[in-house]
């Protein structure tokens, strides 16, 4: 697919960075991602705010990506032919008013998180240790086994074939780890939270995050959860394990010993290893228990 480098020459190029872009070409995704996995990208583009935005999407048509932190995608081996782009700048803002955080789509999550803290207000701790951006979280309906991000948005302010819009919560479908918010950036996001009572936000924080620490291979490149919860008795993981696939390895990406729907790069995995070893996987739980574990991670190609 060569319509990523015909369709941005140097003068658009030239354009985009007076808009205040920063622009890297045939720039490693692994450097990009969670996984440290990934080729080369033609053009990765940070984009700081809503002039840069538009001229990006003009230029781009149909053939982008938008990427948050990456901390739930695999990149290809081979990389990315076209252009991705990452909100930076004016997108990470956050403000709020009273009970309300409005926060750009590129802003981190714990960033948000420590915004809601330090204003004393609750209902996002389920959130700590998710990495990632505000942006991508709302795409994917982020959060815990039974809270998710959704049930504290208000509106959400998408770009999409072109024009702005703002969307009310109720309008949007959002689903366990899916929402429809697809082929759009997500630039702007309004939270209703509820004002804190004592230390509890803390201390609720803290046991999130000491649950994460115990049970999650936090020391190795990973992209949280493979594969989604199916609609069992089972979590992915238990099913997982139950197969006793857990520490299998694949050349450098192996099913971490100790979260089964989680898999490593123990240094210098490669795509085709996690593909490998998701293959097994979905093939193993579907013998033995007839369920299709279906990824969670976005493979992008
Ligand atoms: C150690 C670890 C633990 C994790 N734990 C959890 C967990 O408990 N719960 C959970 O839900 N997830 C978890 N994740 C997965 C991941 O962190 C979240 O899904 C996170 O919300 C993804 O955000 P991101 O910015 O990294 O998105 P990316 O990985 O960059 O992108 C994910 C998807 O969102 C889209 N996207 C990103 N930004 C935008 C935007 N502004 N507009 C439109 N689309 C966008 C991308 O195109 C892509 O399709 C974990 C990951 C890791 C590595």
């Amino acid at each position: 697919m060569e319509e990523g480098r015909r369709i941005i020459n140097y003068n658009l190029i030239r354009r985009l960075s007076s808009l205040g872009c920063k622009i890297l070409r045939n720039e490693l995704l692994l450097k990009h991602c969670s996984f440290k996995i990934g080729g080369p990208v033609d053009f990765f583009i940070e984009i700081p705010n809503e002039y840069a935005l538009l001229e990006f999407l003009g230029i781009v048509s149909d053939k982008y990506y938008i990427l948050g932190k990456g901390t739930n995608v695999l990149f290809s081996d081979e990389g990315y032919k076209g252009a991705m782009g990452c909100l930076t700048g004016d997108f990470r803002k956050i403000y709020v008013l009273k009970d309300q955080i409005l926060c750009g789509g590129g802003a981190l999550i714990s960033n948000l998180l420590k915004i809601v803290l330090k204003n004393n207000l609750t209902g996002l701790e389920y959130l700590v240790g998710i990495p990632g951006t505000v942006g991508g979280a709302v795409r994917g309906n982020a959060g815990s086994k039974d809270e998710w991000i959704s049930a504290s948005i208000n509106s959400v302010e998408i770009y999409k074939n072109l024009k702005k819009q703002l969307i009310s919560k109720e309008k949007i479908k959002f689903r366990y780890r899916e929402s429809e918010l697809r082929d759009c950036v997500i630039t702007k996001v309004s939270f209703s939270l509820k004002k804190a009572m004592g230390n509890d936000s803390s201390k609720k924080i803290c046991r999130n995050m000491q649950k994460r620490l115990e049970k999650q291979p936090l020391n190795m490149p990973n992209a949280g959860s493979v594969f989604k919860n199916p609609s069992s008795d089972l979590s992915a993981g238990e099913l997982i394990e139950y197969t006793g696939l857990k520490g299998k390895r694949i050349g450098c990406a192996q099913i971490s010993d100790l979260h089964g729907n989680f898999i490593v790069n123990r240094g210098g995995a490669i795509a085709k290893d996690v593909l490998y070893l998701i293959d097994i996987v979905k093939k193993r739980v579907k013998k033995k228990f007839n369920i299709n574990l279906e990824t969670e991670i976005k493979i992008i190609k």
